[in-house]
């Protein structure tokens, strides 16, 4: 590597970088109105504004990726939120289940001007119950006059409160270095369940798609319950099922069994069930109806399961409904409309009539497979030496860019880092990851492929 431009701490700094395994997740909670998404803005460094005016409007992006001193995490935004027909208390306490439960760690966000509600307590119960670490943000704390208000929410138990102005940035750096302090290194939820533990499982899509039935039908009388927290009232979340002569673990079921009857914010709710869902697991289902058209709402659950780097299998429900016309266009739909998950393993299913749901199992096997792929660092940079050999890199400005050599940083899912002379483009970069995939396969699973170059 030296010889070739590149000093050794560089090249083992990229590929630490590029291998990370799954990132732990904090969650930021409270009532609305308090902050939280100006406090999410802040935290991921954006200035765009998350923070809507219109009440009601949909947000279906839930979790962004963050860095802090150096450590990467992923938030989860509850802020998306609409008080609906539960009352507030409710509502707040459903949304806050969610984020919790996916979370490794949690920032409660009170607004300090205005004090601890009752609300806020609801909330501190339901912290508490959790047990997962809390940092207390006390957020609207915009000048030294504020600090005290901060001090008064010491009542709430939580320990210290971080004053905070997430507006203005005010005391955002002490409380991201507790966060820190509270946040594993790596998520709680270690990959394979443990060894030897149950896969996980998240059965995902957009309501009405039939998750529910097709749980059902796969569960049939085999479902054990699991994840009973102790001593709590919470509903159980997942479920160990057995299919194919192995136990999987369904992460997140109760969601998609008991529906929380919502009017406003339900699209929220469910895009929030789903990231929760998706984070938890290491192979996401994705369910579409095949009756109806793709629509924009599959597309978004798709890129959230793509983005979380999570294995993945298409399941086209309703099979049993569909006559020839429709199976002609769903396929031409598939084509222009799924494109971004061209790899993934499919299945025509009908939760109805049961039909092809033994091939449910191969497929998340085989998506399983294509994620924890590792390819030798030689077999890498063979291919890759006579791929660039046989296609070079277009020439821009009169300099070739040209791929040195390459390395697998890390799997689950599999993260590539190539080290070149120059930019690479996008569209080189693309057919790169297609011969990579040609090359090994991957079926069922995102590539992450990133280039260092240089200086
Ligand atoms: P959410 O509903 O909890 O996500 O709250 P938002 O982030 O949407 O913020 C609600 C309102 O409080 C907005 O008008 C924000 O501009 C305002 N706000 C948020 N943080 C601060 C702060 O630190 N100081 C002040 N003065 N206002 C804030
Ligand atoms: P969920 O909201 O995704 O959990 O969807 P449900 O399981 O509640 O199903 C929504 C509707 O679709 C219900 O009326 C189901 O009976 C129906 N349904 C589910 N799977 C199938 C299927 O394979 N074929 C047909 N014809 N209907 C189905």
């Amino acid at each position: 590597a030296a010889e070739e431009g590149f000093d050794i701490e560089e090249v083992e700094g990229a590929i630490e970088a590029a291998g990370h395994g799954p990132l732990p997740v904090l969650a930021v909670v409270g009532r609305p109105n308090v902050g939280k998404s100006t406090l999410v803005n802040r935290i991921i460094g954006r200035r765009e504004a998350v923070v809507e005016d219109k009440p009601g409007v949909t947000r279906d992006r839930v979790t962004y990726e963050a860095e802090w001193a150096g450590r990467r995490f992923k938030v989860v935004d509850t802020g998306g939120w609409e008080q609906d027909v539960l009352g507030i208390d409710a509502s707040v306490a459903a949304q806050a289940e969610y984020a919790i439960e996916a979370a490794d760690a949690v920032v409660f966000v009170v607004d300090a001007k205005v004090g601890a509600t009752d609300t806020d307590e609801a909330v501190v119960r339901l912290l508490r119950k959790a047990g997962k670490p809390v940092v207390l943000c006390a957020n609207k704390v915009d000048g030294p006059s504020g600090e005290a208000d901060a001090a008064a929410l010491w009542s709430l138990g939580l320990g210290e409160p971080y004053p905070v102005s997430a507006l203005h940035g005010r005391g955002t750096g002490d409380m991201l270095d507790q966060v820190l302090e509270a946040l594993p290194e790596a998520p709680e939820q270690t990959f394979g369940g443990g060894v030897g533990g149950p896969r996980r499982i998240a059965l995902i899509g957009r309501p009405n798609v039939g998750k529910s039935s097709l749980l059902n039908k796969v569960a049939g009388e085999e479902r054990v319950v699991v994840n009973e927290l102790a001593g709590t009232t919470r509903d159980p979340v997942d479920e160990l099922i057995e299919l194919g002569g192995v136990t999987w673990k369904f992460v997140d079921t109760a969601g998609i069994r008991k529906r929380v009857h919502l009017q406003q914010g339900a699209d929220y709710y469910a895009s929030l069930r789903t990231a929760a869902a998706v984070e938890k697991a290491e192979v996401a289902v994705i369910l579409i109806d095949a009756s109806e058209s793709i629509s924009v709402q599959d597309q978004r659950i798709v890129t959230m399961a793509v983005e979380a780097g999570r294995a993945i299998v298409l399941a086209f429900n309703k099979w049993d409904t569909l006559d020839e016309e429709r199976r002609y266009y769903l396929e031409r739909e598939i084509e222009t409309e799924l494109g971004q998950v061209a790899w993934a393993p499919r299945v025509n299913v009908s939760a109805r009539t049961g039909r092809h749901m033994e091939k449910l199992v191969p497929a998340i096997e085989t998506a399983l497979a294509g994620w924890e792929t590792r390819i030798p660092t030689g077999r890498l940079n063979a291919f890759l030496g006579e791929l660039v050999a046989a296609h070079p890199h277009p020439i821009r400005g009169g300099k070739q860019p040209r791929i040195l050599f390459g390395t697998q940083a890390g799997t689950k899912p599999p993260r590539f880092v190539l080290f070149a002379t120059g930019f690479i483009e996008a569209g080189y970069r693309r057919f790169i990851e297609r011969r990579l995939r040609e090359e090994f396969g991957f079926e069922g699973t995102p590539i992450h492929i990133s280039v260092r170059v240089r200086e």
